[in-house]
This record gives C-alpha cells, sequence and structure tokens, in this order.
C-alpha cells in the first residue's frame, strides 16, 4: 500500500491512496485524520483505495483496517515507533525522511515568555546531530539543536530561538551536511504561533466543583446525610454553598472555580440538560449566580462553568415536539432517530448517550442548526459574565464547532477560557487548535501507574512525548476527575495520594484539583474499579468537619510555592528517573531551575541529584534532608522541592559595579567581571513613521514585518544586567512607545533595582508623535529621567517631508506639554530636540533654536546626514560646507547667552576627556549632557553594551562585535566572550597606562 497527498482546495485536502497487495472487501483509515475514533471508509478507484480528508499542516499517525480488524502498513511509508508500536506517518506541511516535522504546533511552539520552540525527529541511523539552519531576514545562521531523548525509531531534538517578531525561514542539517526541508521553504511567525489562552490561564489553579456534593448554603457544612452517594438523589449542594466556601478556597490558593452543569435538570449531575441555558432553581436560580459571580470576583476567583453539548435530556423541549411528531417535527435533523414511535428503555429508536442511557438523546452536531445553537448556549453563559467554560466531552464534537464555540465566548469576554474535556491522548489536536487547554488524560494515567508500582519509565517516557506534543502549556493536570475514583481511593494510601496532589500543584500543567481529595476523601478499595463517569462513590459531600488533614497542609503549601515562583508556573518540565521509586520533576526556564524529587517509596533513601549550581530545600513533604549540594535522603512518602539557582549577588557586588569595572580596565584586565553598566536596548525595530532618512531600516522592517520586538523572556534574561546598570536607553531603532511591552520592561527595570542606592538613568529617543502628557506621565511614573525627540525642521512642510507620517504640530504640542508637565510635577525630567540636518533643512537651524527656546527644552542637538538612504545621500551636506557654516553660526547667535545647550555632532571629535584635549573636553560636556550620562569612551567596552531585541548582545554600541544570545548564555559569560576581549584589547592598545590611570572616575 502506498499514501500519497494530493494538494487540492488550496492544500487543504489531501488524497490518501492505498494499494493491496491481494484483494480486500473494503479498507478503513484510521489514525489521526481526524482522529482514532473515527476510521474514514476508503472509497475503491480501480486497483486502489482513496480516501480525502481535509488536514492543515501536521504530522499525523495513521493505519489501515482489513474488514477483518486485521491492521496494515504498507512498508514503503513512512512509520513512527512509540512504546512498540508501529505506525505510517503522513507529513503535511513538513520536511522529508529523515526528518520528521512539520511547520505547525506542537512541531513548533511559542513559550508564554515569548521564545520559540522548535522541535524534530531524526530517524535513527543519519547521525546524532541535528542543526536548524535560520534566515530572519538579516542573513543565514546555523544553530545546533539539543537532544531530548529517543525512542525506537527516532531521535529527538529541540532548539528555543529568540522569537523577536519577525518571520523566519529555516531548515535542518544533518551532521553529514546535507539540508532537509519541505516541499515549500519552511517558515514561521511567531504572531501566527502565538498561543490561544488569556494571559492569566498559565497562573490558575483551579478546583472542580461537583455542586451537589459541595456545600450548602447555610448549613455550616453539615449533610442530612454526610455519606450520601446514591447516584438518584440530590445531596442539596448549591449556589450559595459555594459563596460561602470562597474564603476557605481562597486559603487553599484555588484562583478559578470550576463548577459541573449549573442547567435544569432532573440528574444530580445536570449533564443532560433540560434548558441548558437556564440555572437550576433547585441551586439558587439565577440570582444565585450572580451573586456567586460578584462574591468571586470581589475576592479576585474565576468562574468557570461546564455544559454538555453531545446530549440531553428527553424532556428538552425539541426533543419532547421529535417524541411527539416524530420526522413531522422541525426539530427531527436535530437528533439520530432511526425508528419512530419511540419506545422507552434500550433500543428506544434513536442514538443515546453510552452506557444504556436511553434518557439522553445525542444531539447531530454536525447539523448547521445544532452547531449554532450549541454555539448560541456557551455564548449565553458568557454573556452572563462567568470567566471561562468547560466543554464537556469536546472529542466527540467536531474540531469547526469547537473553534466556533471558543470564539463566539471570546467575542463576549475576550479573556475568558475555554477548555475541553478531551479523553484521547491527542489533547495537541485540540489546544490550542480549537480549544485554550484541554484535561491531559494520558498524562494523568502514566503518573497514577507510577503511584501504583509501575516502573518510572512508564511515566517519564508519556511524560516525554506529551512534551513533545506540546502538551504542557494546553494541558490540565490532575489525579483524578469528577468522572474517576479519586487517587485516595485507587492508593488506599493519604500519603501516597498526598504526593499526587503535590505533584500536580508544582506540575507544568494548569492543575485541577478536585473537590475534597485535600481533605483525604476517599471510598472502599473496590470503588477504584469503577468505569469512567460511574464514580459515584467518589461523589462524596464534602466533609467539612476535616479540615485539618496533613493533605490539606501539603496541598496548601504547594500552591503558595506555586503562587511565589515564576519558574513553577511558567517554567518548563522534564522527568528523570533516579530510581524507580523516586522521579525527579524538572522546572527549568533560562538556565534556572527548582527540582521536584518525590519518592512514592515506603523505605527511606538517599538520592544523587543532576548537578545544579546550588541546592536549597524549599518544601518539604514528608522526611526531608538535603544532605550537600548533590545528594538528598528521603523518607517514604515524600517530596522535596529544592531550589538549584544560584544565590543572587549581593547588593555591595552591584552597588561597585562600576568601580570593579573601571578597575579592570586600569589594571588593563581584558576580563571584565563587572556587568556593562550603560545598556541600549532596542524594544522594537517597529516604527510608525516613514523617515526618508531613517538610518535603522525602520520603515522597511515595520512594512514587511521584519521588524523585531523584544519578547518577555528577554526581561527574564536581562534581570542582574538591569539590576547592576546605572543607565538603560532605548534608541531609536524603531519607536519605543508602539510597543505594548515598553512600560513592563521599565517596570522590569525598576524591580530589579529595587533597593539599590544611587540614580539610574532612563533615556528615551522618540519621534514625538505619539508622546501625550497622559503617556508621557505613567514613563516618569515608570522612571523615566532623559527624553530626547526628533525634529527635522522649524515648520511642519519641511519636518513632515522628511519625516513621513509625521506630524509637527502635534510633536511640538507634545513637546510643550511635556515641558509643563516637568514643571508641574517638579520630575526629574531632562528634554531635548534632536534634527538631522541637511540641504532641506539647512535654513531653518536658526528658527529651531528660537522653537527650543520657546518650548523651554534644555538642549538641541545638530547631528549630521548619515548617507544610508538615496534621499539622504542626495541632502547630505559636509559639515564644512558654507551653507552648514552659516547656518550653525546664525543659530550660536539665537541661543547666545540663553539657557540651551547645543551640541554640535557635525563632526564630533574622537577621544576621551582624560585625553586633555579641550575640544574632546567640551564636546563630551555637551554630550554627556544630552545623552544624561557619562561616556568614557577609552573603556566604553568595559561599560557599554547594546542588545537586539532577539537578545543578541554587542560590544559598545550597535554596530560593535556581537558577542552572542541571552538566550544561550547569560550576560556576564557573554560579556567576557572573545570578541569582547579582543575589543578591549584593541582599547587597551590605543590607551597606554598612564593615561588609562588618569581617567577619571
Ligand atoms: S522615527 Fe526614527 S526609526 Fe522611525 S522612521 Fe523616523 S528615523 Fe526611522
Amino acid at each position: 500500500m502506498t499514501a500519497e497527498r494530493v494538494l487540492v482546495d488550496g492544500a487543504a485536502l489531501v488524497m490518501v491512496t492505498a494499494r493491496t497487495d491481494r484483494p480486500v472487501t473494503g479498507l478503513e483509515l484510521c489514525g489521526e485524520l481526524p482522529c482514532w475514533q473515527q476510521p474514514i471508509v476508503m472509497q475503491r478507484a480501480g486497483a486502489t483505495w482513496e480516501a480525502r480528508v481535509r488536514a492543515t499542516a501536521g504530522v499525523y499517525e495513521m493505519k489501515l483496517r482489513e474488514p477483518d480488524g486485521a491492521w496494515r502498513i504498507d512498508p514503503a511509508w513512512r512509520t513512527v515507533t512509540r512504546g512498540g508500536e508501529l505506525n505510517g506517518v503522513l507529513v503535511v506541511g513538513g520536511t522529508a525522511e529523515p526528518v520528521l516535522h512539520a511547520a505547525a504546533p506542537p512541531w513548533l511552539a511559542l513559550a508564554d515568555d515569548g521564545r520559540v520552540l522548535v522541535r524534530a525527529a531524526l530517524r535513527r541511523g543519519h547521525g546524532e546531530r541535528l542543526s536548524l539552519r535560520l534566515d530572519d531576514g538579516a542573513g543565514p545562521a546555523l544553530r545546533a539543536m539539543r537532544s531530548t531523548g529517543s525512542d525506537e525509531g527516532h531521535l529527538w531534538f529541540e532548539a528555543e530561538l529568540a522569537g523577536a517578531g519577525r518571520s523566519v525561514e529555516y531548515a535542518f542539517v544533518l551532521a553529514d551536511g546535507r539540508t532537509i526541508t519541505g516541499e515549500q521553504a519552511l517558515r514561521f511567525s511567531p504572531r501566527e504561533l502565538a498561543p490561544s489562552p488569556p494571559a492569566w490561564w498559565r497562573d490558575a489553579v483551579v478546583y472542580t466543583i461537583f455542586v451537589d456534593r459541595f456545600r450548602r448554603g447555610g448549613s455550616l457544612g453539615a449533610w442530612a446525610d454526610p455519606h450520601a452517594t446514591d447516584r438518584e438523589l440530590r445531596a442539596g449542594g448549591d449556589l450559595d454553598g459555594v459563596i460561602e466556601a470562597l474564603p476557605y478556597l481562597a486559603d487553599l490558593g484555588v484562583t478559578a472555580l470550576h463548577l459541573t452543569p449549573l442547567c435544569t435538570s432532573p440528574s444530580v449531575h445536570r449533564y443532560d440538560a433540560v434548558d441548558p441555558t437556564a440555572v437550576d432553581p433547585a441551586l439558587g436560580g439565577e440570582a444565585a449566580l450572580d451573586r456567586l459571580l460578584a462574591a468571586a470576583h470581589a475576592r479576585g476567583l474565576r468562574v468557570l462553568l461546564d455544559l454538555a453539548s453531545t446530549h440531553v435530556h428527553r424532556d428538552f423541549a425539541r426533543f419532547q415536539d421529535v417524541r411527539a411528531r416524530g420526522p413531522a417535527s422541525p426539530s427531527w435533523r436535530w437528533f439520530r432517530g432511526h425508528r419512530w414511535p419511540f419506545i422507552e428503555g434500550h433500543e428506544p429508536g434513536y442514538a443515546h448517550y453510552q452506557k444504556g442511557q436511553w434518557q439522553e438523546p445525542l444531539l447531530a452536531v454536525d447539523e448547521p442548526e445544532v452547531q449554532d445553537a450549541i454555539v448560541d448556549w456557551f455564548a449565553a453563559w458568557a454573556r452572563r459574565g462567568v470567566d471561562g467554560l468547560r466543554v464537556d466531552a469536546a472529542a466527540d464534537l467536531p474540531l469547526p464547532l469547537l473553534a466556533r464555540i471558543r470564539a463566539a465566548v471570546r467575542v463576549v469576554r475576550p479573556d475568558a477560557v475555554v477548555f475541553g474535556e478531551v479523553v484521547p491522548a491527542c489533547i495537541d489536536r485540540f489546544a490550542p487548535g480549537a480549544l485554550d487547554a484541554a484535561t491531559d488524560f494520558a498524562h494523568r494515567e502514566a503518573f497514577v501507574g507510577w503511584l501504583g508500582g509501575a516502573p518510572a519509565a512508564s511515566w517519564t517516557t508519556v511524560a516525554a512525548a506529551q512534551r513533545r506534543r506540546g502538551a504542557l502549556g494546553s494541558g490540565l493536570g490532575f489525579t483524578s476527575t469528577h468522572d474517576q475514583p479519586r487517587l485516595g481511593t485507587v492508593t488506599q494510601d493519604p500519603a501516597l495520594a498526598r504526593l499526587g496532589f503535590v505533584t500536580v500543584a508544582l506540575g507544568a500543567r494548569v492543575p485541577l484539583l478536585y473537590y475534597g481529595d485535600e481533605l483525604d476523601l476517599a471510598s472502599e478499595a473496590g470503588a477504584a474499579s469503577r468505569a469512567f463517569e460511574d464514580a459515584w462513590p467518589d461523589r462524596q459531600p464534602m466533609p467539612w468537619h476535616a479540615r485539618q488533614s496533613a493533605t490539606h497542609a501539603a496541598v496548601r503549601a504547594a500552591l503558595a510555592l506555586r503562587r511565589d515562583h515564576e519558574l513553577l508556573r511558567h517554567g518548563d518540565e522534564e522527568l528523570h528517573a533516579l530510581t524507580d521509586d523516586a522521579v525527579l520533576v524538572r522546572r527549568a526556564r533560562l538556565g534556572d531551575a527548582i527540582d521536584i524529587v518525590i519518592h512514592r517509596g515506603a523505605a527511606p533513601c538517599e538520592l544523587e541529584l543532576p548537578p545544579g549550581p546550588d541546592t536549597r530545600l524549599l518544601l518539604a513533604i514528608g522526611e526531608v534532608l538535603v544532605v550537600d549540594e548533590a545528594h538528598v535522603r528521603l523518607g517514604p512518602r515524600s517530596i522535596a522541592v529544592l531550589d538549584r539557582r544560584p544565590l543572587p549577588d549581593d547588593l555591595a557586588l552591584r552597588v561597585g559595579n562600576l568601580e570593579i569595572a573601571r578597575e579592570a580596565f586600569v589594571a588593563g584586565h581584558v576580563e571584565c567581571p563587572a556587568y556593562p553598566s550603560r545598556v541600549y536596548l532596542t524594544v522594537t525595530e517597529s516604527c510608525n513613521l516613514r523617515c526618508q532618512h531613517c538610518i535603522t531600516d525602520a520603515p522597511a522592517r515595520t512594512q514587511s514585518g521584519r521588524a523585531r520586538t523584544l519578547q518577555p523572556w528577554l526581561l527574564d534574561a536581562l534581570h542582574d544586567t538591569f539590576a547592576h546598570a546605572d543607565y538603560v536607553g532605548f534608541t531609536h531603532g524603531g519607536e519605543s512607545v508602539t510597543a505594548p511591552i515598553f512600560p513592563d520592561v521599565l517596570r522590569r527595570i525598576a524591580r530589579a533595582r529595587a533597593g539599590r542606592p544611587g540614580r539610574a538613568d532612563i533615556h528615551l529617543i522618540s519621534n514625538g508623535t505619539l508622546l501625550t502628557s497622559d503617556r508621557l506621565a505613567s514613563l516618569l511614573d515608570l522612571g523615566l529621567t532623559s527624553l530626547m525627540v526628533s525634529l527635522d525642521g522649524a515648520v511642519a512642510t519641511t519636518n513632515d517631508a522628511i519625516r513621513v507620517l509625521g506630524r509637527f504640530d502635534r510633536v511640538v504640542a507634545n513637546l510643550a506639554a511635556a515641558v509643563e508637565l516637568r514643571a508641574r510635577r517638579s520630575a526629574d525630567l531632562r528634554i531635548g530636540i534632536s534634527t538631522v540636518v541637511g540641504a532641506s533643512n539647512v535654513g531653518e537651524l536658526p528658527a529651531l533654536g528660537r522653537l527650543c527656546l520657546d518650548l523651554g527644552v534644555d538642549w538641541l542637538k545638530v547631528e549630521e546626514t548619515y548617507p544610508a538612504t538615496p534621499f539622504a545621500r542626495h541632502d547630505l551636506l559636509a559639515p564644512d560646507a558654507p551653507a552648514l557654516a552659516a547656518a550653525m553660526t546664525a543659530l550660536r547667535d539665537v541661543i547666545a547667552g540663553r539657557p540651551l545647550v547645543l551640541v554640535d555632532h557635525l563632526a564630533p571629535p574622537a577621544g576621551c576627556t582624560c585625553s586633555g584635549d579641550p575640544s574632546v573636553i567640551a564636546f563630551r560636556a555637551a554630550d554627556d549632557f544630552a545623552n544624561r550620562t557619562r561616556f568614557r569612551p577609552c573603556r566604553t567596552p568595559w561599560e557599554q553594551a547594546a542588545i537586539d531585541p532577539d537578545g543578541t548582545v554587542h560590544v559598545g554600541d550597535y554596530a560593535g562585535h556581537a558577542l552572542g544570545s541571552l538566550l544561550d548564555a547569560p550576560m556576564l559569560a557573554l560579556w567576557n566572550a572573545p570578541a569582547a576581549l579582543a575589543a578591549r584589547d584593541r582599547a587597551l592598545a590605543a590607551s597606554p597606562p598612564a593615561q588609562r590611570r588618569a581617567c577619571t572616575r
């Protein structure tokens, strides 16, 4: 058999063709297209069989099934092997052999800190290494990929990229130099990979409440029958009971409540709706939901509701009509009736929910009218003000319908989350494509299996596979849902179950806790073998009297740790089997790590830890002793949470940073143990103007989408640099204030420097068009101390012709408002204007001087034109051009004796003040005033770094040698890279020891 794909219908339709080596009467195509639960019947086409399926870019595993149930794979197919299972594989929009990769999630994933992960598998026998060749528009680069494991057929690799905003073309390079790409060039744009969940979701801790069994309002937590688990009898929990429990839940560390359905229904669980959009009066009705939402939101808690849309109760109005009128009913197509009149009981004449639930007719979820109604139901709950919705049995709904549900909810509540119950192992099919998140049952099965005695590899292997499939960020972690036996029931050991709850609380997936687990709720051992959805013994009334359990304390402590450590909320996750009884879960990010060592064994043990710069105990569950940096001793059923990050530098080092650099310079050391004290940082290369003389290529980059923008991971990586710097300059590589992340950058600088004495200057270069008084006020609040605004003429016609899309009048008004704001707030802000002078505006220099005086700014800088564009080359004036000399003389006459510092940057003298040259000393004084820093050019390579939005560090300014990326190494390592040492070597050669000693502090 062979399978090939034919691109039809805009590359969305894939034709799979199979040839058999012997006659067969039929063939089914089974696999991940659309999913294993829905085989596709293939059609005979002469000697072959065909199936057409819609598929976006991806890697799809599949098999053929013959009528007798026999599975087949053609030897000519590409294959993957996982856990001994061989499947055929169809690659759409990906690479050829021997590299397995598609240009789509999860093979490409955008981390929530802005980094892009590229994943690929290399068929065994084609070398041990794999590299990425990249071109983001700045020229090709080669990057080695990191090995992340292997299976029977492939070696697996990953690479992290800066993901600085612009689109990247890439290919894979094998160890023998061969390049592997796709039928078409492989390309990604971080914007298209952007994860869908709202920002709050990754920080969420979700707590599932089975409403009928949680709490009854006004009952003080007492139940008529505290042991009532009957599937037919309501215990009486209601929404006012949930309101009463909010303080308890907030104290536990929960941030979002997931409530089982509230809709009207005769059942205890209410997953069989009579009216899918009405709150059951037995729960308190509509008013109770409003009260709950108000009370929860007042505490900062979110409320997520649940809705089943694959089936309804037989009293659902449209089904009642179908029961009465049969095929004559306008709602007949809503259901899957095959015989009418219906009968009550088994074989009722219509498709119904599984396990004999004939009272629960299935909805025809492929029908457009039904789909419209389902979408409306979800949107209706969103309009009520809930913060998110769970789609019950999401894997039984078509993916496009799930996507419509999410879109409709988002229209109403842009920050709402839509997550789904996805029981099959392929949650990456559903999230993030159609849902924001999905329950990761595959990981749960493996983890609970390990707690129950399975080998450690059975968990770590599944975890690695789920990680490769991108299931971490989009997955919900749990030990049981309301459909499964509780972990306490499965283990019959509260201490072992406690390990499970704490591990979920500290894992990479959003934790999903089940009510009462923290109070050791469990039922007798026999209930552990109950079928899915039949976990009635474990739907007990919440035992409010049992709040002081050790498990409650452990879960509460773990959630507090998660709240306090960003690594635990956002870090990656890798599992290492230390022994069969002990697994280490490493939560890591940018070289920092927290290790969670879980010991399920009944006997004490001593374990060797993987290398880490330090080992400090953050949390102990059970008996834990940190022996030394590499060893930990654990008692039975225990967990050690270990901070493996290096201790933060002390304050003295940060204060002395500049002096340490000076000492290295004076002593002639090319190694520099200090951080750069002056940092230039490009927040974005995108600009709202199209200046004709722009030297940064911002207009073209902005229009083509090649402009890079700083991502959150870089702020993490720059923390220590910010802590040590005295000066951060935001250069004009684009317009910083157009980047939404800019205020965050300033906040992170302030946070990193908190508690450090001495001033820090924040210098912003802006085109001024967007610097309204309000925006400037907020920037002042965030630490801005120095502002340079560009104007290239003294009148609108001149300026706006050069600075295309610039608005002279608006910039002047903004400058006037800035000066007024400074005076009103007595703000420590230095303000100046910079002008690039050429043939088209040279005559306006005196008028520009008058404008500066009228505005009351502090300085005016006159800069030479740099011949970077055709306009600039045409407009360029030599520094000694007579017209320029005359204009400068006239300008000096205008400002003579007035409080305006003139920076003549037309032919700036080189050198440092320590040379003693008076022209250098005068120029440096004016230029330093305008930049609000102290430049010492002779020791720039020890003091100054420029950083691109993708984390590339340059020594000196942006034209200086690139030292590497902060994605790969910390600043101090880059700051002592060979190119930095060479730059210092050259600086030392130009600065003899006596002069260095004279270099003032
Ligand atoms: S404002 Fe600056 S970055 Fe933007 S186009 Fe003009 S010169 Fe270039």
